[in-house]
């Protein structure tokens, strides 16, 4: 094991090796320490894969590798359903959902992808390759003006020492990282229980009269809850609402409405919590993902958001490195994440006050002329409350950086994609460091294109004839249109 490196990463989850990746994107080593020695299969949690962490995917040239994994195709289906249960009547439907109608969009280079947590998890253990050091953890860390020595454990309690400059907690909920820099988790916890059981159940699909959906919601009063398929094959997954401990098979059939043939592979219970760390940083550690924030899982947008903290503190921690840019620059990370965690929590939150128990209604399980009675009403009631659960483009491709001292007055959005031949998004054109976008013949390309020369700054121009410059840092977001500097953008 190295003794030395740029930068250590607590935690190879999602966020952890998205970190690891965006690092060497850019070509700076990390070291990232991971208790599991593997991806945990059983415990899926995350299957929504935003459109805006889709198009960082693609940025790294995992898109197509993770798409061509998922056992569920983008094509199969974008709707989400709301039945009586899942062999019973359906009481209304949600389409385009999570962004999975992308496909050839001109909103997005990617459309959503539904994909269980550990594939996603997998694809990026393999892009980290050997960086990810599994079976050990970080048990405590001490930072001095030079760098920060970190303490790794071993499991059978061997202890070793590593000297990083640079330290990213990505150690999720509990995090070790997040203690130690002396910040605190603020918030509050939902009341209500949860239980996820990940089933096999052979011949559930074929009699399910549905159709294809990323989700059912079955709002049987007796047992609400939403269930979905891991695979084409035989594995779902069910979370019941408002349940602490239940017998899980008892559950799954009365989710299904019959006595189905079903297998238990696993149950997770869980709580939702709204949390947000009160400070994301030291002067050379950091926090991501959980171990920075966490919403409720309701429009899907936990690791996603931790992806953009990810590739945020990335590409700013590399450029530090490289010596395009201050240490300073390092502070904007939290100026420029935390308002959009914040954000999230409270959509994640505002998604969690309608679930399947409040939806739910006697009426639906009567004889039909008693459903058929309710059931507008009840059809209207889901389509008021649940449609932006299912539709918050605005938050996941519309979230902004404005008001950072890096970007312009008027920037700090993500840049709009557009398809400029069939296939090759704008996204495609720009460098892996600082793009400058538009007609190359304009005067102010000379001063930018100097700058960087002497900041030695890997700068793409991407000619767009007739078109105004706009300066795109290496996440895709706007610095400045029209006319800037890079030094600002860099915060120099
Ligand atoms: C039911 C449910 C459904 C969800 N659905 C979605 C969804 O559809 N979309 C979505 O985006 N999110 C979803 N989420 C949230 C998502 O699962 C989390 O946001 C995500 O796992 C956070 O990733 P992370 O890498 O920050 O943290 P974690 O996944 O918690 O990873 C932290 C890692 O750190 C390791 N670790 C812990 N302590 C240490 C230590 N001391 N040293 C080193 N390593 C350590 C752990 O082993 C772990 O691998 C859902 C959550 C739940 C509960």
């Amino acid at each position: 094991m190295e003794t030395h490196v740029p930068v250590l990463i607590a935690g190879g989850g999602p966020v952890g090796l998205a970190t690891a990746v965006e690092l060497a994107h850019h070509g700076v080593r990390c070291l990232v320490v991971e208790p599991r020695e593997s991806v945990s299969w059983l415990r899926p949690r995350a299957k929504t894969t935003s459109a805006r962490s889709m198009e960082l995917l693609r940025r790294w040239g995992l898109a197509e590798t993770l798409r061509a994994r998922a056992p569920l195709a983008v094509s199969w289906s974008d709707q989400a359903v709301f039945v009586s249960s899942l062999l019973g009547r359906e009481i209304t439907r949600i389409g385009g959902c999570f962004g999975l109608d992308l496909t050839g969009s001109g909103l997005a280079a990617e459309p959503g992808q539904q994909v269980p947590q550990p594939l996603v998890e997998e694809v990026l253990r393999e892009a980290v390759g050997d960086a990810l050091l599994t079976g050990r953890q970080v048990s405590g860390l001490r930072e001095d003006a030079d760098g920060v020595t970190v303490r790794i454990t071993s499991a059978n309690g061997e202890e070793q020492e590593v000297r990083a400059q640079y330290v990213v907690g990505c150690d999720g909920p509990r995090s070790v990282t997040r203690q130690a820099i002396g910040s605190r988790y603020e918030g509050r916890e939902d009341g209500r229980p949860n239980f996820n059981i990940v089933f096999r159940a052979p011949g559930l699909a074929e009699r399910m009269p549905h159709g294809p959906a990323v989700h059912y919601w079955v709002l049987n009063p007796a047992q609400p809850g939403l269930a979905g398929r891991l695979d084409l094959e035989e594995t779902w997954w069910c979370i019941a609402q408002g349940v602490r401990e239940a017998d899980p098979v008892r559950l799954v059939r009365n989710l299904a409405g019959a006595d189905i043939e079903v297998e238990i592979l696993a149950t997770d219970p869980w709580t939702a919590r709204m949390l947000l760390a009160d400070r994301y940083a030291s002067e050379r550690v950091f926090l991501a993902g959980d171990a920075a924030h966490q919403n409720p899982p309701y429009g899907g947008h936990g690791f996603n958001t931790g992806i953009g903290d990810a590739v945020n503190i990335g590409w700013k921690l590399a450029a530090v490195l490289h010596g395009w840019a201050p240490a300073s620059l390092l502070a904007t990370y939290e100026g420029e994440r935390r308002p959009i965690a914040a954000d999230t929590i409270e959509a994640a939150a505002a998604n969690m006050t309608t679930l399947a128990p409040e939806l739910a209604d006697p009426a639906l399980m009567g004889d039909e002329a008693a459903f058929e009675k309710v059931r507008p009403a009840v059809a209207e009631a889901v389509l008021r409350t649940k449609h932006s659960e299912f539709h918050s483009l605005d938050l996941v491709l519309g979230y902004t950086y404005a008001g950072s001292p890096i970007v312009a007055p008027d920037a700090g959005e993500r840049l709009p994609h557009r398809w400029l031949s069939p296939g090759e998004s704008l996204y495609d054109r720009l460098g892996p460091a600082f793009s400058l976008v538009g007609d190359q013949s304009a005067p102010g390309v000379a001063g930018v294109v100097a700058e960087a020369r002497d900041l030695g700054v890997p700068l793409r121009e991407v000619h767009l004839p007739g078109e105004p410059l706009t300066l795109v840092r290496p996440d895709q977001h706007v610095a400045w249109r029209g006319s800037g500097s890079l030094r600002m953008a860099l915060g120099r």
